[in-house]
């Protein structure tokens, strides 16, 4: 099956019981039982769930993984990830990471005994030399949120074969559609299904995916034992929200390098990050690793002053000024003061998350009302 049939069919079937064509919402925590412990496989809802099931066989097929996990949210996801290392392990993650990942590692794990090194993974080398005898996980985020970094995952995951270490990548930005980590030797993928996956801000969910049997085996016990699954109506809005998916991110690749070109091109913008434009540092990787370069982007207006910043934000009329991305609309965000707030502000400095930063998730509106309203928004400033 290609991918665009993936996204519609890949591990669905009509349901057994009536013949409904979408797998309906089962709205139910248990199941009878015609004896003690015979039953149809399912007990009790935190296991098992029909429409969960669906879903989740859904997110294993569109990854080219054998298994797929729902979650209560993108970060359940990566709770449940990290929940497979012991105290004193040590973990190596890239040091453009979502805020609330960086905030659960430093703030949450720490306390449990995890290490962490965060480390820039431009350039793979940095990887190979963070690795201790302690190492167990790469934690890889590509293109990053939300200064568009992209690491060579390839690179990444050879460095990790040879050190006996697993491979997750948070694929929430490239979607599967364009980047599929699992057929580069990653061994976890993890989505923030709030976003592209369920694609209409309809929903927060997270998703794993993998190939190996073994790992899916003790994900899911930390699925089932810490309990963090999504419900059925959530599963069966990202489960609709998943059939358009290949249509939604042609969609926002088209808009996002055409509004990325607008900016790159405008007066008053000093860089654009987007790794579809060629002035991007990793552009030649990115060409190797996606189909397509997403609906994300990031730039920074040559006048650095924050005042200058949010009036522009203020000014935008069908570009919404709220944080999350991924959804059919466009979406604006402060990231120094939204998203991530979250991480120490000489962190932030550090990175380059500074006040003239703004973070722009291209939504599938008409590209011409895009470009209008941000070239409008930046007349007034
Ligand atoms: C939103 C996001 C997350 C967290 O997902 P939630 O669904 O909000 O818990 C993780 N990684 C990335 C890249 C994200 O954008």
């Amino acid at each position: 099956m290609k991918f665009n049939t993936k996204t519609i069919h890949g591990g669905q079937q009509h349901d057994p019981s009536t013949g409904a064509v979408m797998t309906p919402i089962f709205q139910t925590s248990t199941y009878v039982q015609q004896s003690p412990g015979k039953h149809k496989g399912y007990e009790y809802s935190r296991g098992e769930n029909p429409t969960r099931h669906a879903l989740e066989k859904a997110f294993a097929s569109i990854e080219n993984g054998s298994h797929g996990l729902a979650f209560a949210s993108g970060l359940a996801a990566t709770d449940c990830v990290l929940r497979l290392f012991n105290s004193g392990d040590h973990i190596i993650a890239g040091d453009d990471l979502y805020g609330g990942s960086y905030r659960m590692f430093t703030l949450l794990f720490s306390k449990y005994g995890l290490k962490f090194s965060f480390v820039d993974m431009n350039n793979p080398e940095n990887v190979a030399n963070a690795i201790t005898d302690n190492t167990k996980l790469i934690w890889l985020e590509t293109p990053t949120n939300p200064l568009l970094k992209v690491a060579d995952i390839s690179a990444i995951t050879a460095i990790a074969k040879a050190n006996n270490l697993l491979t997750a990548v948070d694929n929430t930005f490239a979607t599967p559609y364009n980047q599929r980590p699992l057929e580069m030797g990653a061994d976890i993928v993890m989505h923030s299904a709030t976003k592209y996956l369920g694609g209409h801000s309809d929903v927060v969910m997270g998703a794993l995916m993998v190939k190996d049997d073994k790992l899916a085996k003790d994900l899911h016990f930390i699925q089932f034992a810490a309990g963090a699954i999504a419900g059925p109506m959530d599963c069966f809005l990202a489960l609709r929200g998943v059939k358009t998916l290949a249509l939604r991110v042609q969609r926002h690749n088209e808009n996002a390098q055409l509004v990325a070109e607008f900016l790159n091109k405008h007066p008053k913008v000093e860089t654009v990050y987007y790794p579809g434009l060629e002035s991007h540092p990793n552009h030649e990787v990115a060409k190797s690793q996606m189909r397509g370069f997403g609906g994300m982007l990031s730039f920074r207006l040559k006048d650095k002053s924050k005042e200058t910043t949010f009036k522009m934000l203020e000014n935008f009329n069908v570009i919404t000024l709220a944080e999350s991305l991924g959804g059919v609309e466009s979406l604006v965000n402060h990231p120094a003061t939204m998203t991530h707030a979250s991480i120490p502000a000489v962190e932030r400095e550090k990175l380059g998350i500074t006040d003239s930063l703004t973070r722009l998730s291209v939504g599938v509106e008409d590209v011409n009302d895009l470009i209008d309203d941000i070239a409008n928004a930046l007349k007034l400033v």
